[in-house]
C-alpha cells in the first residue's frame, strides 16, 4: 500500500560513499535524520546520512502530516504522570520544533495549510469527558484553546477543544527541501545502505549492510526505534500501526480533527493541484497484534462512506510510529557511549514537532549548544505511571511471546501453498516456518524475527512478515521493512 505523498516517486539518486571517516554519521532519512543532518551540515561539519531504503520511505512519507501542537489527549495524559515543568518542557519543545518546520517551509517554498486543530468529542460520554479534559489541560499549559459546541463537520460530535493556526504539510514536499538542502550543504546520503551495527567508543566504526563501514566522531540513530540493543530502548517502546485512506472530495472539512476517544478518527484536508482531498486515519493498533490488519482498513472505509458519500478513494496506506513507555519522547545517547550516540524517537505519533524538536536538541548537543527544555525533558525523573507503562508494554511482548513459546498458534505445516496474498505460519518438525505467497511467487522462510527471537505473524493488508514482540517487518521474500531488526529473516530449512 502506498501513500499518498510516496504515489509515482521517481527513483532517488544516491551519494556514494567510499568508507573513510566523518566528522558525523547520521542513520535514518526521515524527518528527524534529515532535519539533525542538515543543522550539522550548516555548521560546517561533515555529515553523511546513511538510509536502509530511501530519505521518507517509512514513517514521515506515510504520516498524516499534521504539524500541531494540540496533540488528542496528549496534555491531560502528561499532565497525570509528569511534573509541570517537564510537560512545559515538552510544550517548549514542540513550539520549537513547529516554529522551525514552518520557518523553514515559508523559506524553501513548501505548501503550507494553515488549519484549526481540533480533539473532538465523538459521544457524550467518555469522549466528551475527555475532550473537556484535554482542553482543561491545554488551557493550563497556556495554549490559547477555545472549546466548539457545533462542529461543522458531517459526523456526530458533542463539540470539541480548537487550536486556531496550527498547520498541514506535505511531509515528502519536507523531505524533498531537506535533502536538497543538506547537499547543498556538502551533506552526504547515502540510500539502500542498512546499518548492522556500531563498533568502537572513541572513534566509531559503523558496519552497513552493502556498503563499506565508515568511521566517524558522532552517530546519531534517527530510525524510528533504535537499531542498537545495547540501550534496551525496544523495551520502553511501543510500536503502533495505523491506516490512512485519502479520498477526493468536494469539499473536505478545512480543519484538523482527531477524536477524544477510540476508535480513533483523524481528518485532515490537502490539495493535490485542483483537486480537493480530505484524510482519514486510525484503526491503530500494536504492531502484529491484531486478527487481520485488512479488518482495519475496511472499518475506516466503511465510516467514511457513512460520512463522506461523495468522495472517492485516491490512496489507502498504513505504517507505524513508536509511542514511549512514559508518553514522552526519547531524545538521548546510548549508555556507554561518551555521549558520542544518540536516539531520537518516541513520538507517538507526533513526530512532525516532536521530530524537529528532537533533530534541534540532538544537534545543539553535538554542537556544545544547551537547550534547557530538551536538558529538563532528558533529566526526568521516573515516576509512578512511567513504571506502569513500563510494565504494561512489556507485559504485552511477555503474553505476545508466550502465545508462541506454548507453540498453541504453531500447527504442523502441509504442503498446502497459501493463496495469492496469503502467509502462513507453522511447524516444520520443530521450526516455526512462515510461508506466503505474493505475486505468484511462495517463499519458505524462518519464522523467527531476527531481532530477538518473536514469531513473525503475516500482515494481510501490507503483505509482509510483521513481529508482535518489538515492531520488526520483513518483506515476504525476508528483507527487514522497518523496526529494530537489521538482519533479513532466513530461508527456511530445505528451501533455496
Ligand atoms: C499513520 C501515521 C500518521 C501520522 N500522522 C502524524 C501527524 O499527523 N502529525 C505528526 O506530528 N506526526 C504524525 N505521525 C508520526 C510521524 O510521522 C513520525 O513520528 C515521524 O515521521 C517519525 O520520523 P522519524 O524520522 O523518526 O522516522 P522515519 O521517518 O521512520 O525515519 C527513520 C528512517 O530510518 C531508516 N532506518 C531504519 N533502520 C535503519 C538502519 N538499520 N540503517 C539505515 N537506516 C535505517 C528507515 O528506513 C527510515 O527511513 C504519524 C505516524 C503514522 C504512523
Amino acid at each position: 500500500m502506498t501513500s499518498l505523498w510516496l504515489q509515482d516517486r521517481e527513483s532517488f539518486p544516491s551519494d556514494s560513499l567510499d568508507g573513510g571517516r566523518v566528522q558525523d554519521v547520521v542513520v535514518g532519512a526521515g524527518i528527524t535524520g534529515l532535519v539533525t543532518a542538515l543543522l550539522l551540515a550548516r555548521a560546517g561539519r561533515q555529515v553523511v546520512v546513511l538510509e536502509a531504503r530511501t530519505p521518507g520511505a517509512v514513517t514521515t512519507g506515510n504520516s498524516t502530516a499534521k504539524v500541531s501542537l494540540l496533540q488528542a489527549t496528549r496534555y491531560s495524559q502528561l499532565l497525570g504522570r509528569h511534573s509541570e515543568d517537564v510537560v512545559r518542557a515538552y510544550v517548549e519543545g514542540n513550539r520549537e520544533g513547529l516554529e522551525w518546520l514552518l520557518r523553514y517551509c515559508a523559506e524553501h517554498d513548501v505548501g503550507v495549510l494553515r488549519r484549526p486543530a481540533v480533539t473532538y468529542a465523538s459521544d457524550g460520554g467518555e469522549g466528551l469527558r475527555r475532550a473537556k479534559e484535554e482542553h482543561e489541560a491545554a488551557r493550563y499549559l497556556d495554549l490559547g484553546v477555545r472549546w466548539e459546541h457545533d462542529l461543522p463537520v458531517p459526523f456526530p460530535t458533542s463539540g470539541g477543544t480548537v487550536l486556531d493556526e496550527q498547520a498541514e504539510v506535505d511531509p515528502m514536499a519536507v523531505v524533498d527541501a531537506l535533502v536538497k538542502d543538506l547537499r547543498a550543504h556538502g551533506g552526504r546520503i547515502v540510500t539502500g545502505s542498512r546499518v548492522r551495527g556500531v563498533t568502537g567508543t572513541g572513534q566509531l566504526t559503523v558496519e552497513c549492510r552493502g556498503g563499506p563501514s565508515v568511521v566517524c566522531d558522532q552517530l546519531v540513530l534517527a530510525t524510528g526505534t533504535p537499531v542498537l540493543d545495547r540501550g534496551l530502548h525496544f523495551a520502553r517502546l511501543s510500536p503502533e500501526r495505523s491506516y490512512a485512506l485519502a479520498l477526493e472530495h468536494p469539499a473536505p472539512p478545512e480543519m484538523m480533527l482527531i477524536s477524544s476517544h477510540g476508535p480513533s478518527r483523524s481528518l485532515r484536508d490537502a490539495r493535490a493541484g485542483d483537486a480537493r482531498l480530505l484524510l482519514v486515519g486510525g484503526e491503530g493498533h500494536t504492531v502484529g497484534r491484531t486478527d487481520s490488519e485488512r479488518l482495519h482498513v475496511d472499518r475506516l472505509r466503511r465510516w467514511t462512506r457513512e460520512h463522506f458519500p461523495e468522495a472517492t478513494e485516491v490512496a489507502h496506506w498504513s505504517a507505524q510510529d513508536y509511542g514511549s513507555h512514559d508518553l514522552l519522547p526519547v531524545i538521548d545517547t546510548m549508555p556507554g557511549s561518551s555521549e558520542r550516540i544518540h536516539v531520537a524517537t518516541g513520538y507517538g505519533k507526533w513526530g512532525m514537532t516532536n521530530g524537529v524538536a528532537a533533530a534541534l536538541a540532538t544537534a545543539a548537543r553535538i554542537l556544545d549548544g544547551h537547550v534547557p527544555w530538551a536538558r529538563r525533558l532528558q533529566d526526568r525523573p521516573v515516576r509512578a505511571g512511567a513504571v506502569r507503562g513500563f510494565a504494561a508494554i512489556n507485559a504485552g511482548v511477555v503474553a505476545s511471546g508466550a502465545r508462541h513459546v506454548a507453540g498453541a498458534a504453531l500447527r504442523p505445516l502441509d504442503d498446502t501453498t497459501p493463496a495469492e496474498g496469503e502467509g502462513v505460519v507453522g511447524r516444520r518438525g520443530p521450526v516455526p516456518t512462515a510461508v506466503s505467497t505474493v505475486d505468484g511467487r511462495t517463499c519458505a522462510l524462518s519464522a523467527v524475527c531476527t531481532h530477538l527471537g518473536g514469531v513473525v505473524e503475516w500482515n494481510d493488508a501490507e503483505q509482509s512478515w510483521d513481529c508482535s514482540l518489538h515492531g520488526s517487518r520483513f518483506s515476504p521474500s525476508g528483507e527487514v521493512l522497518e523496526g529494530p531488526a537489521t538482519r533479513p529473516l532466513r530461508p527456511a530449512r530445505g528451501s533455496d
